[in-house]
Order: structure tokens, then C-alpha cells, then sequence
């Protein structure tokens, strides 16, 4: 089979042939259809998410559709044909965490595309555990994003901030997640603000329900303006830099909730301890989604509830070029791989 891999840090990819996987008695070997590329995939490109968590050579890519070409023996109830996302997280489902809901935490955890190779590549095996089946006639290049910019920001929103209708968010950061927080955001009945540097970002956002739009510097008054002086009930930190964290944790009203979802490694934020104290804000990091929350967005999608946003792909081949793409932000919304 075919694979794009990485070699080394700050290079192209480069196209290998290689064996197609073996699956175990409990595996599926699955055809990979489709793949979206993350700001992460660039973390890892540039050597951000170094061994043990990444080790060279490489192959990214963890937002993986593909169509079920084997199947093994002790697997039941996923036949040939089948399509689905999958769920990256590769748990040990025995631990204090994956036994009470919170697998993401798993303590034996994998990632596809990680510490396991990713969707850059033609065949793909994986627990058959992992397998998230949607409907057939659903486009599988749109379904790809679900294992992550949808489900990562649909776990921080509907379960770590519960945002309730009513309620008001603000969403830091308009790209891949960004987009989809908003939608998931309105789905809840909040009013959502959302803050970025790229205006076109911002007015795509705007498209997509979002009921005010902010450039950093005017973000801090003007939402003060807009909740009469209070702050917000929930800030989604997508970026998760010292620089926005100053003023997107600021923004929360008193006994708000802050979710940390992006991050920026080697660059801690400090902490105002006394405003901590005054005003009982939450701070909660976020990663991923949950299996089960992976499940309840694709029914979400499937009923139409969710858009999720793909805005540009590209032919498997070009790979480069796609990831390209994504750093220079030339497109807004998630690229996704083709195959
Ligand atoms: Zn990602
Ligand atoms: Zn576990």
C-alpha cells in the first residue's frame, strides 16, 4: 500500500510503499477514504509533540473515515462494506477512567496518528471497538472531521462548560473546531461571540449563527458591552496562548467556566490567583471527545443538526500541499485528504 510518511521534522512527506497492515482476531482493516489535516498535524510536523508521544518515521493523520475491508474473527456486528469515523483514542477499557465515562483520560492510551500511524496511508487497522458506523449515503470526505474538530468541541461545550440555552460563550479561535463550536453552541441556545486575528475567519463564523464577531484587541470591552458588564457564562479556548488567555479568561462572568481546548506547548499562562478567588472561575482542560460522544455527533450530522464545515480537499497525493494549505491559512474550515 501506499503511505505518506514523515522522516523528519520540518520536511515534506514523503510518498512510500509499504506492507498493507495485518489486523488481529479483534481488529477491522479498514480502507481509508478521506482524512482531515489539523493545526496539530503541524505541531507534529514541527517536531511540537516529540517522542515518546511521536516517534520518526511518522505517518499523521486522526480524523480517518474508511470503508471495513477485513474483518476479524472475534468481531462481531461490523461487516465488509460498512463505512465509518474512527474513534482515535485506542483504549485499554479496563482503568479507573475508561470504566467510569471518561476513556479520553485512559491511562494506557493510544492515538491514531500519534503514538499509532495515522490515516496518511491507504489501509488502516484498528480495534474494532473504534469503529463509529454512519449511514452509507452520508459524504465520507465531510464525516472525516467528526473524530475531531466536531467531537472535540461538542465534549467541551455540551459537557465540560453544559452550556444551556439561555447562556452566553465565547469561542477564541475561528478555525477548524471554532467553526463547529459555533454551530454546537447555537444548538444549545446560547448566544455565541467569537474571537480571531483573520477577519474572513471571523465573518465565516458570522455565516455559520455566530451573533457577534471580535478582533482580539476590541474582544475585552466589547464583550463587557454586550453582557452588561458581566462576562460570559463560557469561554472555548481554542488557541490556549498566554496572549489570549490574559483577556478571554477576564471575559467570564463571576463563576464562569474557562475550557481549554488548544495549547501552546513550553509556553504557560499565570495564573491571577486573587481573581481566581474573587470570582470562583473554573478552569478545565478538554481533549477530544468520548466515544459515545463521537456516536452523538454523528447522529447529529446525519440529522442535519450539524454542518460539518470542509472547504477544501485534496487528492491523497497531495498531501504537502494540503498541509501547505493549512499553515498559511489560505483556506478557512478544515481541508480534508482524499483517496
Ligand atoms: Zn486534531
Ligand atoms: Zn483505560
Amino acid at each position: 500500500m501506499k503511505a505518506m510518511i514523515l522522516n523528519e521534522y520540518n520536511s515534506s512527506l514523503e510518498l512510500i510503499e509499504m506492507d498493507t497492515p495485518r489486523f488481529k482476531r479483534d481488529e477491522i482493516l479498514l480502507k481509508v477514504k478521506a482524512c482531515g489535516i489539523c493545526q496539530t498535524d503541524l505541531k507534529i510536523i514541527r517536531g511540537e509533540i516529540p517522542p515518546p508521544i511521536v516517534t520518526l518515521p511518522h505517518i499523521i493523520g486522526h480524523e480517518v473515515v474508511g470503508e471495513v475491508v477485513g474483518v476479524g474473527e472475534f468481531v462481531s456486528g461490523v461487516d465488509r462494506g460498512d463505512v465509518g469515523v474512527v474513534y482515535i483514542y485506542i483504549t485499554c477499557r479496563e482503568c479507573q477512567w475508561c470504566l467510569t465515562g471518561r476513556e479520553n483520560l485512559c491511562i494506557n492510551l493510544k492515538r491514531v496518528g500519534f503514538e499509532l500511524s495515522g490515516g496518511f496511508e491507504e489501509y488502516l487497522q484498528i480495534p474494532a471497538y473504534a469503529f463509529c458506523p454512519f449511514k452509507k449515503d452520508m459524504p465520507l470526505h465531510e464525516m472525516a472531521i467528526l473524530a475531531d474538530a466536531v467531537g472535540t468541541p461538542y465534549h467541551a461545550i455540551t459537557r465540560l462548560a453544559d452550556v444551556k440555552a439561555g447562556q452566553s460563550v465565547l469561542i477564541v479561535g475561528a478555525g477548524g473546531l471554532g467553526i463547529h463550536g459555533v454551530q454546537i453552541a447555537k444548538l444549545c441556545g446560547a448566544k455565541v461571540f467569537v474571537v480571531d486575528k483573520d477577519q474572513n475567519a471571523l465573518n465565516f463564523a458570522q455565516e455559520l449563527g455566530a451573533d457577534k464577531i471580535f478582533s482580539p484587541d476590541k474582544a475585552p470591552q466589547g464583550i463587557r458591552d454586550l453582557t452588561g458588564g458581566q462576562g460570559v457564562d463560557a469561554v472555548i479556548e481554542i488557541v490556549g496562548t498566554p496572549e489570549t488567555l490574559s483577556w478571554s479568561l477576564p471575559s467570564l462572568k463571576k463563576g464562569g467556566k474557562l475550557i481549554v481546548v488548544g495549547y501552546a506547548p513550553g509556553r504557560p499562562f499565570p495564573l491571577d490567583t486573587m481573581a481566581m478567588h474573587y470570582n470562583e472561575w473554573e478552569i478545565i482542560g478538554s481533549r477530544l471527545s468520548t466515544k459515545t460522544e463521537l456516536l452523538q455527533v454523528i447522529k447529529l450530522v446525519e440529522e442535519g443538526k450539524i454542518k460539518p464545515v470542509v472547504t477544501k480537499t485534496f487528492p491523497f497525493a497531495q498531501a504537502n500541499e494540503a498541509i501547505k494549505a493549512l499553515s498559511k491559512k489560505t483556506t478557512l474550515g478544515r481541508i480534508v485528504l482524499t483517496f
